[in-house]
């Protein structure tokens, strides 16, 4: 073995985990080995890419009208670029050429957009010759995101036309980006108590302990006993003054559990009672739950939010992501309220990309200290990046008629069956509640254990194993990669299956596994206790 059980424990959860993947692909019965631990899908949304090729090469005839010398062509003019498009399109014979168009028929009958403009400001993005500007995000990529948002996420509330919005590199960039800006503007400050719905992705336990933040963390637990949903009264915690700012992953990662109506009123009732409480509020799983409400919506004045275009439309490499403030919130509110040295700090960080400093937004600040201030005039998401999420919004935008969008719906399905079959081939009680996205689910080994052979060979199993044990042996002996929960803050025994990652029947074959490996455990316990 290469590394020991003991050294393993040490790593984090991501980290293990491509260790396990060394192992399992030499794995002992040489099965073919299965990554179950990887949460990038294996599907893409196909539409919006195409469309985007056809804008591409819409932009580069374009630019050959100014100039064209072989290879070199000019700038694009926006004079009569929309009639252009129209005669360049092919929307009877190609599906994507059909879609821009309805996709402009919309722009400008449901949102009463210029349409040269638009046209200008999509094909310019995606030819990607100028920098981004306005630098948080493009003009008409703002007002169509906010409208997906609004669309997928608000369950109803209207927040489009008051949300700013920041286009990052993939949730991940928001991520940091959140953490670096609080902390920059002394919203937190080493000390500070910051909550969290544990078990959580990964950074969210990691982050706040870095020696940059130092903060002290509140884990709102859940469980798998109640499904992984989260209690109201673990949300009461959230009222003391003490907490400044709560992080949250919702739907949860690796629980996948969403917020029902009554978490969702638990936080507004705390809020009440803690009204400067900062909620940081990560949806990327959102479009994986029928009915989905985020908790911006419900508090949008205390609430940043996170989204990011990877997981649902199978986006990961291109790194899509966004950040969207409203106009009106506490983090502006708490900036404009803090003491003289402070203000005066950020006036010296800030005045020399702006006028007047103390005016200047949280969410451009947030922009500003993504390129280290100094480069605030070159920051911004590259272009062809804001034009691709605008495509992928308006596949939902113009064809989710009413509320169904049948992408979105697959995706539901496609994930729906793969944990369908895991469930069943491992015997395991399946919640199916409409709150559980099913995107990962957590399976606990001891559970099953106790449920197939009894007590006593659980509690052999915890006391004579190390906790990644199983984990080791499955990928060693099965060729199966879990990932441990016990680095998202989960208990010893739960282990993470994503089920976005394998082909669908691939699943039955992992709880088949899971089993099997069990069964070799009982064995040795049966033969100890001869
Ligand atoms: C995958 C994931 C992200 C990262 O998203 P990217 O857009 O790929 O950077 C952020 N938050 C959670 C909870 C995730 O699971």
């Amino acid at each position: 073995m290469v590394i020991n059980e003991k050294q393993l424990e040490k790593l984090g959860a991501f980290e293990i985990s491509s260790e396990m993947l060394k192992l399992a692909k030499k794995n002992q019965k040489s099965n073919v080995f299965l990554n179950a631990g990887r949460g990038n899908p294996n599907w893409i949304n196909t539409l919006a890419r195409l469309a985007f090729c056809r804008i591409m090469e819409f932009g580069v005839r374009e630019s050959r009208l100014t100039i064209d010398i072989g290879d070199m062509a000019g700038y694009v003019q926006t004079n009569g670029i929309y009639n252009r498009l129209l005669k360049f399109l092919s929307p009877d014979d190609r599906r994507e050429d059909k879609f821009i168009v309805d996709s402009l028929t919309y722009l400008d009958k449901e949102l009463d957009l210029p349409l040269d403009e638009v046209v200008a400001e999509m094909t310019n993005g995606i030819i990607g010759n100028n920098y981004p500007v306005p630098n948080r995000i493009l003009k008409y990529s703002e007002i169509i995101l906010n409208k997906y948002l609004e669309s997928t996420l608000y369950d109803g509330e209207k927040l489009a036309d008051s949300t700013d919005l920041f286009a990052t590199e993939g949730g991940t960039a928001a991520i940091v980006y959140a953490f670096h800006s609080l902390s920059e503007n002394h919203l937190l400050k080493p000390g500070d108590k910051v909550a969290i719905n544990t078990p959580i992705f990964t950074p969210y336990l990691e982050i706040p302990e870095l020696n940059d933040y130092e903060l002290m963390e509140l884990d709102l637990g859940s469980h798998e006993k109640d499904d992984w949903e989260i209690r109201a009264s673990e949300l009461e915690k959230l009222a003391d003054p003490s907490v400044k700012a709560f992080f949250v992953v919702n739907p949860s990662n690796p629980g996948s559990k969403a917020f029902d109506r009554k978490a969702l009123t638990a936080v507004k009732h705390a809020i009440e009672k803690n009204p400067n409480l900062m909620i940081i509020t990560d949806d990327v799983y959102g479009t994986f739950v029928s009915d989905f409400k985020t908790i911006y919506s419900v508090a949008p004045h205390n609430t940043m939010l996170v989204y990011s275009f990877s997981k649902l439309y199978g986006a990961t490499g291109w790194r899509l992501g966004l950040i969207g403030l409203n106009q009106e919130n506490i983090f502006d509110k708490k900036i404009s309220e803090l003491d003289e040295t402070d203000k005066k700090e950020l006036a010296t960080r800030y005045e020399h990309v702006v006028v007047d400093p103390a005016k200047m937004k949280f969410i451009d600040r947030i922009t500003a200290d993504s390129r280290s201030v100094g480069l605030y005039h070159t920051s911004g998401l590259s272009t062809p990046q804001q034009i691709m999420e605008d495509l992928f919004a308006l596949t939902h935008l113009v064809y989710a008629s009413g509320s169904v969008d049948s992408y979105i719906n697959e995706s539901r399905l496609l994930v729906n069956r793969r944990y369908e079959d895991l469930y069943k081939s491992i015997g395991a009680k399946e919640d199916v509640s409409r709150t559980n996205a099913k995107y990962y689910s957590l399976i606990d080994i001891y559970k099953i254990a106790e449920e197939k052979y009894g007590s006593d060979f659980e509690k052999y199993l915890e006391d004579n194993f190390e906790q990644v044990d199983f984990l080791l042996k499955l990928a060693e002996k099965n060729g199966v990669v879990l990932m441990d929960g016990v680095g998202f803050g989960s208990k010893a025994g739960e282990l993470r299956v994503s089920e976005a990652n394998l082909p669908t029947k691939k699943y039955k074959v992992i709880g088949q596994q899971v089993l099997d490996l069990l069964q070799e455990y009982h064995e040795s316990f049966e033969k100890k206790n001869k």
